[in-house]
């Protein structure tokens, strides 16, 4: 017996050999940009921000609409939250770079008050991110009631707020409580960022990460990027923990490493509303075509024969007139009777692909009752209408069991009327009426024959 495994292992490999792959190749190619960048401007650690603050948004509000569409996803909300509450502490980043939109070089910026957002964000992001991770093990239990969704949005965005708020209170802003994660002046990260914040960062991302690939199983795109968020994070945590300085080039490399991230999940979002519309489409589409087919035959159904001749002749004129043949099979109760329901079904349903095959693709066939069909024959004159009929009371006259392979028991006919209108006033119900009064004519000459319809003298 196999032995079950928390992650299907395959899926775990693969997905650990495109994260080494995105990171090596990543760090390379931002160490070489970082490098040849003259980064004494002011200006491009913001821009960068703004970029992500964006991107953030973007996704907070997909997350917002996926829930909307479905509501017992509570885990979207969690999600919308982290990156909406994300967005505001980029806001606060933006405000420790006051001088950044005049270019200022004389700029004063609050480094520390930056890295206290940023780790605000992350304690933020990585703990909504469980919340959602957990929410998303639990959606198909018996949770789903108005008040648990009211106390769990409740706890969520209170949770977001209250990050807000502490970070405020911990910046510069409030003078009563004072932490430093940074030297403004020498730019040395202080012991509590070194030995226990940053530590502390990469241990909940971590916690994150793990719950996220046990209980989701890499199962979908979405979650496997979601996974590869957490990676990108720990890995630019981890490079912002190794270097002594926060001068160092390495907070462009963590943003870039940042940004790629969201981008990532924003293309799998992308492509998830993608496949959602291709989905809701197909299945419109064959909900449509299951209201205007017949089931058995697939030819159109009545309902959709008179509404495509009523705008088929809405559009007549003498020089472009519309042709209707009715058509009714001869003796039919006989098959029935002789041969059983199934086989009658059968020659209904050979006859109906014999009419199908001899109309034009603009002309439309259609069953308007049990063994009684319509052609519908666009821009064409009584004598052809006559000849097309002719046809194909032929072919179905000429078939026999063997030819038919088994679907007719043995030769079938079928009566036909045509009537063409070439006036745009004529009603739906005369039109189907006169090509119904040829074909009774048809039978009571004698059956197996095509009459076109004839005002009385
Ligand atoms: P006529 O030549 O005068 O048309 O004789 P007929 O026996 O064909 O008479 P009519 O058109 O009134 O008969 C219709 C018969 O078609 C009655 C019904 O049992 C049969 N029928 C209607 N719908 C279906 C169907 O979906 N499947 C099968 N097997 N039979 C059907
Ligand atoms: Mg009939
Ligand atoms: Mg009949």
């Amino acid at each position: 017996m196999p032995v079950p495994t928390l992650i299907p292992l395959r899926r775990l490999f693969f997905f650990l050999c495109i994260c080494a792959v995105s990171i090596i190749a990543l760090y390379s190619v931002s160490h070489v940009i970082v490098y040849h960048i003259p980064l004494t401007t002011t200006v491009l650690f913001p821009v960068m921000t703004i970029f992500l603050m964006v991107f953030h948004l973007m996704i907070a509000g997909f997350m917002v609409m996926k829930y909307l569409c479905d509501k017992s996803r509570l885990y979207h909300i969690a999600i919308a939250c982290a990156f909406s509450g994300a967005t505001l502490f980029m806001l606060g980043t933006l405000s420790s770079y006051p001088d950044w939109l005049t270019c200022s070089p004389a700029a004063r910026i609050n480094y520390n008050d930056a890295l206290i957002y940023y780790f605000f964000r992350n304690v933020l992001m990585a703990v909504l991110f469980l919340a959602a991770v957990i929410l998303f093990k639990y959606r198909k239990h018996n949770m789903h009631t108005r008040s648990n969704h009211i106390i769990i949005l409740s706890v969520i965005v209170s949770f977001t707020l209250a990050m807000l708020v502490l970070s405020w209170f911990v910046s510069s802003h409030y003078e009563g409580i004072n932490v430093a994660f940074i030297d403004n002046m020498t730019l040395a990260f202080t012991p509590l960022w070194q030995k226990a914040t940053g530590g502390l960062l990469i241990t909940m991302w971590l916690v994150t990460l793990i719950a996220m690939l046990i209980i989701t199983r890499l199962r979908n795109i979405f979650w496997f990027s979601g996974c590869f968020f957490c990676v990108f994070y720990i890995f630019t945590l981890t490079i912002l923990l190794l270097s002594p300085v926060g001068e160092s080039n390495n907070w462009y490399q963590a943003r870039m490493f940042e940004t790629i991230a969201t981008l990532f999940l924003i293309f799998v979002l992308l492509g998830d509303v993608f496949t959602l519309y291709k989905d809701s489409n197909n299945k419109y589409q064959n909900s449509y075509q299951n209201s205007i087919r017949d089931p058995m035959t697939q030819l159109y159904n009545r309902s959709y024969f008179y509404d495509s001749l009523t705008q088929t002749i809405a559009r007549v004129t003498p020089q472009q007139p519309a042709s209707v043949i009715v058509c009714d099979l001869d003796h039919f109760k006989r098959i029935n009777d002789s041969y059983g329901h199934l086989q009658g079904d059968k020659v209904i349903q050979f006859v109906a692909s014999i009419l199908q095959d001899s109309v034009r693709e603009n002309d439309l066939a259609a069953r308007i009752g049990g063994e009684e069909f319509a052609l519908l024959l666009v821009n064409t004159s009584s004598e052809e209408a006559y000849r097309v009929a002719e046809r194909i009371r032929l072919i179905i006259s000429e078939h026999d069991a063997q030819s038919s392979s088994g679907s007719f028991p043995e030769k079938i006919t079928i009566s036909m009327g045509v009537f063409t209108t070439t006036s745009a006033g004529l009603g739906v119900e005369v039109c189907v009426q006169r090509a119904d009064e040829a074909m009774y004519q048809a039978k009571e000459n004698g059956r197996n024959r095509v009459v076109t319809w004839q005002p009385e003298r």
